[in-house]
């Protein structure tokens, strides 16, 4: 007799729903990402209760078609990867088609979605299993909420942490994305009250302003510098700015926010001896390659990469911040010479 049996699709979403959907801000990080992919101008986040009881995400994006409302909700069902190489050249930060299913496996979820057209849709799951479907007025765009999140999953939902401590994981996220995205205005609201705002025009000095404070963002020089291969842009904060651990370095590969250590280590040695033992800058770089170079499939979260190249972009990354250190000592301060 055989005992291997093939799970199903409920049952297997839930597993892979412990790896991709950890926490609410994991929730947060996957919408909105699908939110940018969906080429959206506007995205807006709304977090009751530290993302415990909802998690409203809503973009002006492209909107899902009706007729790919209930597939959107398959395990590795996607619209961005065709072909076996596609996945050597990921231009959007998703490609795993996990996401939907694995949130509405775990939450109560409501999909509001209009392609512009003159009529919208609704899909509304429990556990995964959908409950109705109905048509809404039409937006451009898409509205998921995920309310009683982990409501079937018991031990994941005591494993979570206060309601400060989960709205300060949702804010780094969305940071990272406002940072990551200048040019898309972010609103994340918390219990109603207005947490962040950007506003989407692309400049990232105004973004950094509204993360770190005006003070900070005055205190940054911009760099910017092109290879072959690569394109690194970004802004610097002064040697005088000095943080006690890394995650103010913030390294962004072709729009997708990563913790590569490497580049962290690369950033450090540009400022070299500039900075006392043990603490360390706060740095926004932006670069650009040849999505050949890297390889996203690394890790369900998509947060780690692997680089080719990765010693010529240290090389260039260290020396480019060096000699931007290096000019402003040269240049003396106060009025120019005639
Ligand atoms: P992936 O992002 O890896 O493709 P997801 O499970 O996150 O997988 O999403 C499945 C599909 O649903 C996406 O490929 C996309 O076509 C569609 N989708 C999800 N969210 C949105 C959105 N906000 N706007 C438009 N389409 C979306
Ligand atoms: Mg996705």
């Amino acid at each position: 007799m055989a005992n291997i049996l093939q799970l199903d699709e409920f049952l297997s979403n839930k597993i892979a729903a412990g790896e991709v959907v950890e926490r609410p801000a994991s929730v947060v990080k996957e919408l909105v990402e699908n939110a940018i992919d969906a080429n959206s101008s506007n995205v807006r986040i709304d977090i009751e209760e530290g993302g415990l009881s909802s998690i409203r995400i809503l973009d002006d994006g492209d909107g899902i078609e009706e007729d790919d409302l209930e597939t959107a909700f398959y395990r590795h069902a996607t619209s961005k990867i065709k072909y076996d190489q596609d996945l050597f050249r990921i231009k959007t930060l998703g490609f795993r088609g996990e996401a939907l299913p694995s949130i509405a496996s775990v939450s109560k979820l409501s999909l509001k979605t209009s392609t512009g057209g003159r009529e919208g849709h609704e899909l509304y799951l429990e556990g995964g299993h959908i409950k109705h479907r109905k048509t809404v007025s039409p937006r451009k765009g898409t509205e998921i909420t995920v309310t009683e999140l982990f409501y079937n999953t018991p031990a994941r939902l005591k494993y979570l942490k206060t309601i400060h401590t989960e709205l300060g994981h949702i804010s780094d996220v969305v940071n990272r994305m406002a940072l990551s995205h200048p040019e898309i205005s972010f609103v994340l609201t918390h219990n109603r009250k207005t947490m962040l705002q950007t506003t989407g025009n692309g400049d990232l000095p105004r973004v950094i302003a509204s993360i770190y404070g005006s003070t900070i963002a005055k205190k940054m020089v911009k760099i910017e510098t092109e290879t072959m291969d690569f394109k690194v842009e970004g802004y610097l904060a002064k040697p005088e700015v000095t943080r006690s651990n890394r995650s103010y370095m913030s390294t962004v590969l072709n729009g997708r926010y990563v913790k590569n250590y490497p580049l962290l280590r690369a950033i450090q040695e540009g400022y070299h001896t500039l900075l006392p033992i043990g603490k360390f800058p706060l740095v926004v770089l932006h670069i650009t390659l040849n999505p050949i170079l890297i390889d996203v499939n690394v890790h369900p979260s998509k947060l780690e990469v692997r680089i080719s190249k990765e010693h010529a972009l240290q090389e260039l990354i260290t020396s480019t911040i060096r000699d931007v250190f290096k000019r402003i000592q040269l240049i003396p301060e106060g009025p120019a010479k005639m």
